[in-house]
């Protein structure tokens, strides 16, 4: 043992890994949450299946990552998606991967994962303190608000990995912004990512077809084009073919005031092929009908493209082929950041050393989804945070072995 005491606050996915390399290097780690209990919102991830890591080459997995990409490449070179599934198998959670490429748990969901590393965490010797919320920094030390009452707990060196802001209720929330705001540290503000999108849809499709799923279709942004389905909500748009879009839309919006996302409702067929169809049908015979025998078109679609082509361009056969082939959807706005899945935003690389350590507080280290990065749903987000926690610990290991040379 070094007899070095380390805090690390925030008991999530990237908070936990670094415990478990601060731990095997000997030192004394406390990992305090202001829950009461750890990895919730990894646990919430584990309902629809835990997708913990991808299985795409690892060239282009490495670039999913936006303009933190390069940053974040060396904590990834260290820590990659093969690495996350060995390390996983390790506790005993097999993994498989989808067709879709993505990696998930044979058993589909978080909890023995979870369970096996909490206990792994305690033999390795690891504190893991729940009902500890920080509420900032002593001079010296480091405040809690506990079931108990206010303390003060001094460390040799501190890992904060306290999250972003989606899901509130599952413990991260952003309040640590302000906390290391009067610090002097760089942060760009907390947006939603991975997240639906409010639509002004009328009343009369809204109230018709709220809840109902867009399957087959591909949509298209400036983030490129993408196959996969969408839920209409009663807000607008939400789904996994949206959360891949929402960057794009997001940043459209913040530079332009408007942004939109086109549909094909019909991607198998080109559009003269549908403007043929369309054209062969009676003038006379109902929208519905023609959209029907026309484009294969019902439902939810069909009633799309009502809701949003003028009587004009519906009576045209190549104008309705149009429509079906990149139908426009104005978004008004993301959803509110509690819904979203991620957050866009967070501590600045610039506030950071090479290490992971805030420039302007030397000893604290950051990881995890409190950093300013953002990557699409995909095992992106999970992997990410293992590879900080790992590298901010490695950092953190490697400062306290500076300090005691000096
Ligand atoms: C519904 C949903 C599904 C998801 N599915 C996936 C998926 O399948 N694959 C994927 O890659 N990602 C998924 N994610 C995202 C992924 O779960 C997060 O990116 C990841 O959990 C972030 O890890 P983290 O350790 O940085 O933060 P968190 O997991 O948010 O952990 C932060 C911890 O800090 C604690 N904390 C915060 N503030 C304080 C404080 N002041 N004092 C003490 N403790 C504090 C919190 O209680 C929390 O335990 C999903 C997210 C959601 C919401």
């Amino acid at each position: 043992m070094t007899g070095k005491q380390i805090a690390i606050i925030g008991g999530g996915p990237a908070g936990l890994m670094a415990a478990e390399m601060l731990s095997l290097s000997g030192h004394a780690v406390t990992v305090y949450d202001g829950m009461p209990t750890f990895g919730r919102k990894f646990l919430l991830a584990g309902k629809s299946g835990l997708n913990i890591t991808h299985s795409e080459d690892y060239q282009r997995f490495a670039v999913h990552f936006g303009s933190a990409s390069e940053r974040l490449r060396t904590a990834l070179d260290a820590f990659t998606p093969q690495d996350v599934r060995t390390w996983a198998s390790g506790l005993g959670t097999e993994t498989f991967t989808g067709t879709s490429g993505r990696v998930f748990p044979t058993v589909m969901k978080a909890s023995p994962l979870l369970r096996a590393w909490l206990r792994r965490l305690e033999a390795q010797g690891v504190k893991l303190m729940t009902r500890h919320r920080w509420t900032g920094f002593a001079d010296p030390g480091l405040v809690f608000e506990t079931p108990d009452g206010t303390i003060t707990v001094r460390s040799d060196a501190t890992l904060l990995a306290l999250g972003g802001a989606s899901w509130p209720r599952l413990g991260a929330d952003g309040s640590w912004i302000p906390l290391l705001s009067e610090k002097g540290v760089e942060i760009a503000g907390l947006q939603p990512a991975n997240c639906g999108f409010d639509v002004d849809w009328s009343d009369v499709f809204r109230d018709r077809f709220a809840g109902a799923p867009l399957k087959s279709v591909t949509t298209t942004s400036d983030a490129g084009t993408f196959p996969g389905e969408f839920v209409i909500s009663r807000h607008g748009i939400e789904g996994s073919l949206v959360y891949a879009h929402s960057a794009a839309l997001r940043e459209g919006l913040s530079r332009q005031g408007h942004a939109t996302l086109f549909v094909d409702l019909a991607p198998g067929r080109s559009i003269a092929r549908l403007a043929k169809d369309l054209s062969r049908q009676d003038g006379k015979i109902s929208l519905s009908n023609r959209l029907r025998k026309g484009a294969g078109l019902e439902g939810v679609k069909a009633a799309l493209v009502r809701e949003r082509g003028s009587q004009t361009l519906l009576n045209d056969p190549v104008q309705l082929a149009g429509l079906i082939k990149a139908l426009p959807i104005p978004v008004a706005r993301p959803r509110p950041i509690a819904e979203a899945i991620s957050s866009a935003g967070g501590i600045r690389f610039d506030a950071l050393d090479e290490f992971y350590m805030l420039k302007a507080l030397p000893g604290v280290f950051t990881a995890g989804e409190m950093l300013d990065w953002e990557a699409p749903t995909g095992g992106y987000l999970l992997t990410a945070c293992f590879a900080t926690g790992r590298a901010a610990a490695r950092g953190l290991d490697r400062w306290l072995s500076d300090a005691a040379r000096a």
